[in-house]
């Protein structure tokens, strides 16, 4: 019997895989439904994968690995996997979703596909605790509503996700328990994640969003992202700052200072800005103040926030604001620089970043390496993935590549 901990998205694959393999499956999971992370990603569309499949979107301490891992189930062969099941795809922009829109129509057809393959679910049903035996397997023990209970199992899947989510039955068991049976655990962090600021007065912005290029400095290392961030009390977010939120966290980490640099205007240079706030100091704009003369290239909110920076009273007559504030002006905004002082807690995270190194497992059946029989998937392994539907693919191709060997075993 195989025993699958964790009925998400890699359990779930890891199960149906090694039943079609013929073996017996049950998967053990803490909450009362099977893929209640799954529900909640893609805002609820759930992106599955994506036809951009550079390596930059998967990252991880070994790129080997993750390689030889994609390829050992990829993209097609999991959009193929999905059409059997009755999960007919649509590609948006590359970006890959059920055609339904709907992740529940995803978990629908998984645990369809499981009562069909006779897969036991233990649902509501959380595991304290697994201990190999003398004769070779595994006893996973667990409490349910009615008291404690033991299983044994021949094989285990470690399929129980990363800490990462918001009251969708994360938790960082896995790690610990993981570490306890003595397999390696790197520091592990939250990823794809907003990011806190260290700047007094955020509160008056708070809830801007806008078009931006940011740029990340992580001591000498740099990263760049664009397109839509939000302002927020605490810091920034936005899909930019998320993809770039787990340098920020390794580089926090290591006490590395960390600044973030945003351009608030990308589409102009420092030069046209400087000329055109220039042009809003006389003509037309002459009897108007800072606030109005200056309005419209970038969100009012920002405008007064940034006013103050560059030293120029919102309420100043334009016609009294000198070239050189103009300069002082665009410089700002093309360069709007604060210092990052850590990342929002896991609850806000899509993803661990860390977690057990890919040296720990065998790259062809993600079995632990000197623990026969005990199998670990999706998020505890180190690979966190870009947005854009790279993370499931990756639960699901660990999951299948997890439960074809064990079920094969
Ligand atoms: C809000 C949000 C949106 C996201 N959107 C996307 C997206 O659109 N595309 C994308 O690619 N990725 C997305 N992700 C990331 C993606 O959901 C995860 O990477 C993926 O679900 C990880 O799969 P997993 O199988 O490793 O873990 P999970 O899917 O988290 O499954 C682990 C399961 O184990 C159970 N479990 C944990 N501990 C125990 C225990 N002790 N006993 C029993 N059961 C246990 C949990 O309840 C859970 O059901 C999103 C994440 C979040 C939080």
């Amino acid at each position: 019997m195989i025993a699958v901990i964790g009925c998400g998205a890699s359990g779930m694959l890891a199960a149906i895989s090694a039943a079609r393999m013929g073996a017996r499956v049950t998967v053990i999971e803490h909450n009362d439904k099977p893929g209640r992370k799954l529900l909640a990603t893609g805002n609820g569309k759930c992106n599955l994968t994506n036809d951009d499949q550079s390596e930059d979107n998967f990252r991880g301490s070994d790129r080997n690995a993750i390689r030889a891992i994609l390829a050992a189930f990829t993209k097609d062969e999991e959009l193929r996997f999905f059409e059997e099941i009755g999960i007919p795809v649509r590609a948006k922009k590359g970006y890959y979703y059920p055609r339904s829109e709907q992740a529940s129509s995803v978990v629908d057809a998984l645990t369809a596909e499981m009562e069909r393959l006779r897969i036991r679910v233990l649902l509501g049903c959380d595991v304290t605790a697994v201990t190999a035996t003398e004769s070779g397997g595994y006893t996973v023990s667990y409490k349910t509503t009615n008291g404690d209970a033991k299983l044994s199992a021949e094989r285990v899947v470690f399929a129980c996700g990363g800490p990462a989510g918001d009251r969708l039955g994360q938790s960082d068991f896995g790690f610990r328990m993981l570490r306890k049976i003595g397999i390696p655990v790197s520091p592990y962090m939250p990823a794809l994640v907003p990011l806190t600021l260290d700047c007094g007065n955020l509160k008056e912005i708070a809830g801007v969003r806008m078009p931006a290029e940011i740029t990340l400095s992580c001591g000498s290392d740099s990263y760049r992202e664009s397109g839509e961030i939000v302002w927020t009390e605490y810091g920034i977010s936005g899909i930019p700052v998320m993809q770039l939120s787990r340098f920020a966290a390794s580089a926090l980490r290591e006490k590395t200072e960390v600044i973030i640099t945003v351009d608030c205007a990308p589409e102009y240079s420092r030069e046209e800005l400087t000329d055109e706030l220039t042009r809003r100091t006389g003509g037309l704009f002459v009897n108007r103040d800072a606030m109005s003369a200056f309005a419209g290239i970038i969100p009012g909110k920002l405008l007064k926030f940034t006013l103050a920076r560059a030293g120029i009273p919102e309420r100043a007559k334009s016609s009294d604001v000198t070239k050189k504030q103009c300069a002082a002006l665009a410089d700002v905004w093309k360069a709007l620089t604060l210092p990052v002082t850590g990342t929002r807690p896991f609850a806000n995270a899509q993803v661990t970043c860390g977690g057990i190194p890919l040296s720990a497992i065998d790259h062809a059946t993600c079995e632990a390496i000197g623990h026969p029989g005990l199998y670990i998937t999706g998020e505890l392994l180190d690979m966190d993935g870009n947005c854009g539907g790279y993370n499931l693919q990756w639960a699901f191709a660990t999951g299948v590549i997890a439960g074809r060997a064990a079920g094969k075993a």
